[in-house]
């Protein structure tokens, strides 16, 4: 992970350079060394073979800083990652309340259809009864018709 800052002086951005880079700014190839020097004996560094410590101009990163740096802007990105995360928590449960909610109103409308079916079967029981009834009376007037 790498960032810079294409509006600052030459000097400044390679300052500004964060994480570990494969290029300097001015296209060369990065590569990685092993201090000799007394003071910092053994300590990676990477570079642009056209710079060194102290010219500012091209890439010069101690290895360790530049580790650093990748861990600190991964811990942001992961920060950020964290609560995206707890906002997708939410709306899942948010999500499951209200499929729960739907859920019993469709046991509701099951249970109000079941109501509705059982409903129109006495319905329909009752009016095969006053059909049975209308024919019986109809044959009782005719009968009476017949033999009045
Ligand atoms: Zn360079």
């Amino acid at each position: 992970m790498s960032s810079s800052n294409s509006s600052s002086t030459p000097t400044d951005r390679v300052a500004k350079q964060r994480g570990i880079h494969t290029r300097c700014n001015c296209g060369e190839a990065v590569s990685h060394f092993t201090s000799k020097t007394v003071r910092n004996l053994g300590r990676l560094f990477h570079r642009c073979p056209m710079g060194s410590e102290m010219d500012k101009t091209h890439l010069f990163k101690w290895t360790d800083k530049s580790v650093v740096e990748e861990i600190e802007d991964f811990q942001d990105l992961f920060d950020v990652l964290l609560v995206d995360n707890i906002e997708f928590q939410k709306s899942v449960r948010a999500g499951e309340t209200m499929m729960k909610g739907h859920e019993s109103k469709i046991e509701e409308m099951e249970d109000a259809i079941a109501h509705c079916e059982e409903k129109i079967t006495e319905c329909i029981r009752e009016l095969r009864i006053i059909k049975a009834l209308f024919v019986c009376c109809l044959v009782m007037v005719f009968m009476y018709l017949a033999y009045a």
